[in-house]
């Protein structure tokens, strides 16, 4: 059962107002009965889970993933190195241990799956490998909410200086057993949570090869059309202990212009002024959301970069992008180049020390990230699902603005909230409640602002906010 919301103090509340209407101007702001956006409102069951994620447990993890020598998606894959603990294949079969264990203690509620594929020889794969993603499931307690899915994921495949390099040191503590401890930790933590929604807590091998594990688990998944609303990607979340480190804050990068559009929403993307309002980036923005909801709880700061990835760099979930999924990166703020694709060694002329090793990760930092993705997951899963068919009529000219939807599928909305902003501001700045109706006239100009629809259930849980389509 899901425990009565509670809501911050008015103080936060002031703060972070005023925080949004700096700048914003008059105009967003005529419409009679809308309030400034404010914060989710806290579940306390979820606020309760998120202290149960244990740095010690994801420092013992984050080790355990090091100790396995090298985790290069083509090292060895044999008994013998099975036996020596070596290899990537080792190290694997001890992630699906750990899912096991923590399905064990909620008896069972954790499907564990082994999704294995031979991926062709290739620039940075000498002969064809076998790659494996080891994923576990926790199923929506509802029967029709249960086909949403959101999902949590890092990479467990390692590298040193050189990529075809299969048998050296590449403990890849930061990049990326920091990421898989996330989704590690996330599913022990949730397992012992219902939602109505599907929770995916993935690991995949082949990133650095060329993102191949997220590639083939993307690719199943649209052909088998999941409804995955939302992909949460860890990799490099370590905190490394450089001097200009920003322990405080993680950074969170979405796509613009969507990797999936075809040239008719490029073209319509490119009239209404859509560059800033992919759906990744709604996913982004709803992190923010609960990055200020549950800021006490989590101690981090999402830190919204739109763009992409890091500068002419790609990660796991572009390739969750391409076939159409919202997918966002979080990352340190701050990466230590000496301490990632770096063989394990010290210049002696320096004394600087190269190699990703668990030293350099602060474990703390790593558990204040993994609340920030359980708080995201939890909140999605508790949500009901994103109003559908969402459009803003065009067939007059007129300065009103209406927008219409269908329900939201699943039927859990209680009622729905339409956001605005200004065209220039980064995040949603105004709601109006319109309770439980399927259309709504505003006293605003569309040409002045960006609208969405959310829908939102009795206890306050919100959905991922829909941008409308035109409507003639
Ligand atoms: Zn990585």
């Amino acid at each position: 059962m899901i425990s009565p919301l509670r809501k911050r103090s008015r103080l936060l509340f002031v703060s972070f107002v005023s925080l949004l209407t700096v700048g914003t101007g008059a105009v967003a702001q005529n419409q009679p009965g809308s309030t400034a956006a404010e914060p989710m409102p806290v579940d306390s069951r979820i606020s309760a889970a998120l202290k149960q994620v244990s740095a010690d447990r994801i420092r013992s993890n984050i080790e355990k993933l090091a100790s396995f020598g090298t985790r290069s998606t083509i090292s060895a894959q044999d008994p013998a190195a099975n036996a020596a603990g070596r290899g990537i294949e080792a190290a694997r079969q001890w992630i699906e241990s750990e899912f096991g264990l923590y399905s064990r203690d909620c008896g069972g509620c954790l499907k564990l799956n082994v999704q294995g594929f031979t991926e062709p020889a290739g620039d940075r794969i000498p002969q064809p490998a076998q790659i494996v993603n080891v994923y576990a499931v926790l199923n929506g307690s509802d029967e029709e909410n249960a086909k949403r899915i959101v999902l949590v994921t890092g990479h467990y495949d390692s590298r040193n200086s050189d990529i075809l390099d299969t048998k050296g040191d590449a403990p890849g503590a930061n990049d990326d057993a920091s990421g898989a401890a996330v989704s590690l930790e996330c599913a022990r933590v949730l397992s012992k949570l219902k939602f109505p929604a599907t929770i995916i807590f993935l690991t995949v091998a082949g990133e650095e090869q060329g993102l191949n594990g997220s590639r083939h688990f993307a690719q199943i998944a649209k052909e088998k059309g999941w409804n995955i609303e939302a992909v949460l990607n860890n990799d490099i979340v370590g905190g490394d202990k450089s001097a200009e480190q920003d322990h405080s804050v993680v950074r969170v990068f979405s796509e613009g212009l969507p990797a999936a559009a075809t040239e008719q929403e490029i073209r319509r993307i490119r009239g209404l002024g859509g560059e800033n309002d992919s759906r990744s980036r709604q996913l982004a923005r709803y992190i923010a959301d609960v990055g200020r909801a549950y800021r006490d709880e989590v101690g981090v700061k999402p830190m919204l970069v739109f763009r992409l990835d890091r500068y002419l760099r790609g990660g796991d979930h572009s390739a969750f992008n391409q076939q159409g999924f919202s997918a966002v990166r979080f990352t340190e703020f701050r990466e230590d180049f000496h301490h990632q694709h770096q063989n394990v060694r010290t210049d002696n002329a320096n004394g600087i020390e190269y190699g990703d090793l668990p030293k350099f990760v602060d474990f703390d930092y790593v558990a204040r990230v993994a609340r920030l993705n359980a708080a995201t997951l939890a909140s999605l899963a508790s949500a009901p699902a994103p109003p559908a068919n969402v459009h803003l009529l065009t067939k007059d000219l007129e300065n009103d603005s209406t927008l219409t939807w269908e329900a939201s599928p699943g039927g859990r909305a209680a009622g729905y909230e339409i956001l605005w902003r200004a065209t220039t501001s980064p995040e949603w700045e105004h709601v109006q409640k319109v309770g439980n109706v399927l259309r709504t006239t505003l006293k605003l100009s569309k040409d002045n602002v960006i609208f969405a629809v959310r829908a939102v259930d009795a206890e306050g849980h919100r959905s991922l906010p829909v941008v409308p389509l035109p409507e003639r």
